[in-house]
C-alpha cells in the first residue's frame, strides 16, 4: 500500500465517522504524525495534500523541519523538557502534550521572549497510567486558572492517548470523559475550547464519534515507525 492509499483510506474511514456522528469532515483534523519518519515521506504525504504534521522530540523536528517544504505546519505532540521550550514555541504553531503547570511557565516565559503567543492543550491521563504523562482530571481543573491567567499562552483544549486496547469500542467511554471533562473546563474558563485531540490508528473512528476534532495518525498513514532506521538517522543528523 501507497501513502496514497493509506491516505484515502483513512479519509473514507474519517468520512465515515463524521456521518455517523453528524458532523462535518471539516470539523476534524487529521493530523499526520510524522515522528521517526524521515524527510521524503514527509515531502511525500505533503505532495498527497497533508498541511500539519505531529512530531514527538523537539530535536528531531528541528532538522527535519528545515529539509521539509516551508508551508507545512508543525504541533509538538510528545513529552516536552523545559529545556527544549525555547527551540519547541520556536518550531511549532501549538504544543499538544503541556501536562504540567511549571511546563506552561516555561513556555509562557520563552513565548514573551519571542514575541509570540502559544497556542497549546492541556494534555490529560484519565486513566492514571503510571506510564503516561498528563495531568489527572482533577489537576486540569485545580491548574486551569493559573495556566489561563498566563499571557503568552493560550488554551485551545484538551489532549489524550487513550489507553491501548485491540478493541476500540472498550475506549469509546474514555473518549467521552474527555470530552465531558472539557465542557467542565469552559464552564470554569466561561470560554469555548475549539479543541479535543484525541484518536490515534487503532481508535480514532471511535474518537470522531466523541467528539475528537484533530486525530493524530501515524502508523496507519506511514506505516511501522523504522525504529532502527530513525536511530541511525538521528546520529546521522548530529
Ligand atoms: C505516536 C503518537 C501518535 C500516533 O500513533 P499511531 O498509533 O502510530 O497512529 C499519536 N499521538 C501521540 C501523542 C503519539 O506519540
Amino acid at each position: 500500500m501507497s501513502l496514497a492509499d493509506n491516505l484515502a483510506s483513512i479519509e473514507q474511514r474519517i468520512s465515515a465517522a463524521c456521518a455517523r456522528a453528524g458532523r462535518d469532515r471539516s470539523s476534524v483534523l487529521l493530523l499526520a504524525v510524522s515522528k521517526g519518519m524521515p524527510p521524503e515521506l514527509i515531502r511525500e504525504a505533503a505532495d498527497c495534500g497533508l498541511s500539519v504534521f505531529g512530531e514527538s522530540k523537539v530535536q528531531e523536528a528541528k532538522l527535519k523541519i528545515s529539509m521539509c517544504p516551508g508551508r507545512l505546519r508543525w504541533q509538538m505532540i510528545g513529552h516536552l523538557q523545559s529545556n527544549k521550550c525555547r527551540d519547541a514555541v520556536h518550531c511549532f504553531e501549538m504544543i499538544q502534550s503541556v501536562d504540567s503547570l511549571a511546563l506552561a511557565q516555561e513556555i509562557n516565559k520563552q513565548a514573551d521572549k519571542q514575541a509570540k503567543t502559544m497556542p497549546i492543550l492541556l494534555e490529560v491521563n484519565l486513566a492514571g497510567e503510571s506510564t503516561k504523562f498528563g495531568f489527572k482530571a482533577d489537576e486540569v481543573l485545580a491548574n486551569l486558572d493559573a495556566i489561563n491567567a498566563l499571557p503568552k499562552i493560550e488554551i485551545h483544549g484538551l489532549m489524550m492517548i487513550a489507553p491501548w486496547t485491540p478493541e476500540p469500542e472498550k475506549v469509546r467511554p474514555v473518549f467521552r470523559q474527555l470530552r465531558e471533562l472539557k465542557a467542565q473546563c469552559e464552564e470554569k474558563l466561561g470560554a469555548p475550547l475549539p479543541h479535543l485531540s484525541m484518536g490515534m490508528s487503532g481508535d480514532f473512528e471511535v474518537a470522531i464519534e466523541e467528539g475528537a476534532t484533530m486525530v493524530r495518525v501515524g502508523t496507519s498513514l506511514f506505516g511501522s515507525r523504522p525504529k532502527v532506521v530513525k536511530q541511525a538517522r538521528a546520529e546521522e543528523m548530529e
